[in-house]
């Protein structure tokens, strides 16, 4: 994709620092870290989010999850880590091709999380659940 900074890195046109990388997958330090060692993992080929990539692809990112999750907590100091996957711009998605954030975490890091947790009507979750399976025709 002619536009996206993250193919550009890819191709080798903007530089990164990278930390690792296969014939599918990129791993490089987030240029504006929201914690120290905050790091992305890329697939190399342009999906614009988790839903246009095929599952091989998809199976083989994760793959890397476990250990490279581990690397960057441990190498940060950090207490704690998340993962995170932003899909669309509603969701906080700024760069339009995939990446997978870890996040190393402190307690009182001051990043914060909100989960705005509410009671469930049961009806409605099994409606949802219903709807769910179908589009995966299961
Ligand atoms: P998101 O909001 O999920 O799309 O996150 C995009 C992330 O990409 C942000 O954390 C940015 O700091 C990061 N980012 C944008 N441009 C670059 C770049 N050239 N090198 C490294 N990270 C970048
Ligand atoms: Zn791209």
């Amino acid at each position: 994709m002619a536009d996206c900074i993250f193919c550009k890195i890819v191709a080798g046109e903007v530089p990164c620092t990278k930390v690792l990388e296969d014939p599918v997958c990129l791993v490089f330090m987030d240029i504006s870290p929201i914690s120290p060692g905050h790091t992305l993992l890329i697939p190399k080929k342009h999906y614009e989010s988790m839903m246009e990539m095929p599952a091989g692809d998809a199976a083989h990112m994760g793959g890397h999850l476990p250990a490279l999750a581990a690397a960057v907590k441990a190498a940060a100091g950090a207490e704690a880590l998340n993962v995170l996957q932003n899909n669309g711009r509603a969701a906080g998605q700024a760069v339009a091709h995939l990446h997978i954030h870890l996040i190393p975490r402190w307690a009182g890091d001051g990043l914060g999380f909100r989960w705005p947790a509410k009671a469930a009507d049961p009806a409605a979750l099994a409606r949802q659940a219903e709807a769910i399976r179908q589009r995966l025709g299961a």
